[in-house]
Parts: structure tokens; C-alpha cells; sequence
């Protein structure tokens, strides 16, 4: 419960927020645990809730440091930011600020603890990826975006899924998602991410392919290569996953082998 720690928002996290976060966490969870376990990273890192004006300042901040030869386009209010620069006093340190002031805004009453655990949980995502010594791609550009983002999506997704796997007799505690509602969870967040940006909308393509299972990790082990080379394969990578909105499983595993994954 106090792990979540209010700087400046009006609008506090509800226990069923947290609750339900924490059980899509454990119960989404297939693997570990392992250092890099959402749910490890979960207790680790500091979770801040900010107001809609202090999210505008780190939103303003960090895009400052995207690419700023190329107009900013899709670029919606955050929910929530990961980031390895909060400032404390004159440190900087790795943290997520989530804003629940404009997550209520994004959805039914009904629906808050979901849209709540995605942004989380999207957010720790990014954690995950920076969790490797070669995770380095210093300047956030277009390539950035569309490789980060739909991982961390990607990430949330299989979070979801197998939580509504693992818990169709098991979860019933909360009386607004019944176990007849569990796959509805699954759905919003998946339509949820429908009328995100592009970028991030490439997740619900990703997804449909076992074989992505593990693209995520691939990417944090080759951000570092990725930042300084590979500018052909980029360029075709980048090429194909915008002007194709269905996804083909050869393509893309082709285009992505191309970028050192291995998978
Ligand atoms: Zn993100």
C-alpha cells in the first residue's frame, strides 16, 4: 500500500486499484521470480502520483529529448512515464509517475482498477526493458518509439492474458468483474490500446504471434547495437510496420532477424 507515493494529485489510487493491480501481477505471472519480474520490480521502484500539471512538466521534459528534427506527431497525454531521471533534491533516480487524475478521465467508473493495472504495468514494462547491461539507446527516436512501445504493450498484454487464464474459477472477490467478466477485462484493455497511437497500437498485432513471445527481451539486449547501427535494416523495419496494419508473421520475423534478434 505505501508503495505508491502522492507528490501532488488530488485523485489517491482506490484499494481496489491496487488490489486488482497486484493480482493481475501475480497471477499474470508465468515465469520467475526472477531480478527482472514485473512483480520484483513492482517493490523496487517508486511509484509517484502526480497531478495533471506535474505530468505536463515530465511529459514537456521528456520530450524534449526525443528527436527534434522530426515534427512530434501522435503523441497523446501520458498516463503514466518510466523514467531513470526523476529528481529527488539534486539526484536523479529511476521511478514511474502514474496520473490518476487523467486516468479516471479515460474510462467508466467501472473499469478504473483495469485501466489503472495497464498503465502500471505498461510502465514497469519499460523498467524491464532497461534491465540489462546493453539496454542503452540513449536518444528516444522514431525507431525508439516504435520498438519500446508496442513491446511494453506487448508485455501488458501477456500480463492480462494469462492472468484471465490463470484465474477464471479463482477470481471473484471483486464484486465489478465477476468470473464471467474476466475475459472482458482482457477485451477493454486490448480495445484500449486499439485507440492508442500507432505505435502502440502495433501490440495487438505483435500479440497474435507466439513466436514475438520473447521480443521484448531481444530488444533490451540490442538497444545499445541498435543506437549506433543497423540504419538500413531500421529504415525497413520502421517502412514496414507502418504501412501495414496487419501484421505478417514471416515479415516481421524476417525484419526483425535482420535487426540481430534472435528468435
Ligand atoms: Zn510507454
Amino acid at each position: 500500500m505505501n508503495k505508491f507515493i502522492n507528490i501532488d494529485s488530488s485523485v489517491l489510487l482506490t484499494e481496489e486499484d491496487i488490489a486488482f493491480t497486484e493480482k493481475v501481477i501475480k497471477c499474470g505471472e508465468t515465469e520467475g521470480p526472477k531480478f527482472d519480474s514485473i512483480s520484483i520490480l513492482m517493490d523496487e521502484i517508486p511509484i509517484f502520483l502526480v497531478s495533471n500539471i506535474t505530468m505536463k512538466k515530465l511529459e514537456d521534459t521528456e520530450k524534449k529529448e526525443r528527436d527534434s528534427e522530426k515534427p512530434i506527431t501522435n503523441i497523446v497525454d501520458y498516463l503514466g512515464l518510466y523514467t531513470r531521471n526523476f529528481k529527488i533534491l539534486d539526484t536523479d533516480i529511476r521511478a514511474i509517475a502514474i496520473c490518476p487524475e487523467r486516468i479516471i478521465r479515460c474510462c467508466d467508473a467501472d473499469k478504473r482498477p483495469v485501466l489503472t493495472a495497464k498503465v502500471i504495468i505498461h510502465e514497469l514494462a519499460h523498467l524491464k526493458m532497461d534491465m540489462h547491461p546493453d539496454a542503452d539507446y540513449g536518444y528516444m527516436d522514431d525507431f525508439f518509439r516504435w520498438m519500446e512501445e508496442p513491446l511494453a504493450n506487448l508485455i501488458t498484454l501477456q500480463y492480462f492474458d494469462n492472468f484471465v487464464k490463470n484465474t477464471c474459477f479463482k477470481y471473484k472477490s471483486f464484486s465489478n468483474f465477476s468470473e464471467k467478466d474476466n475475459n472482458g477485462v482482457f477485451e477493454f484493455v486490448k480495445s484500449f490500446i486499439e485507440g492508442q497511437p500507432e505505435n502502440y497500437k502495433l501490440a495487438n498485432e505483435l500479440f497474435r504471434y507466439e513466436s514475438l513471445k520473447n521480443s521484448w527481451d531481444e530488444w533490451r539486449k540490442n538497444k545499445k547495437s541498435l543506437s549506433i547501427g543497423y540504419i538500413k535494416e531500421k529504415t525497413a523495419y520502421l517502412n514496414y510496420v507502418k504501412e501495414n496494419k496487419t501484421i505478417d508473421e514471416s515479415f516481421i520475423i524476417d525484419k526483425l532477424k535482420g535487426l540481430g534478434f534472435n528468435l
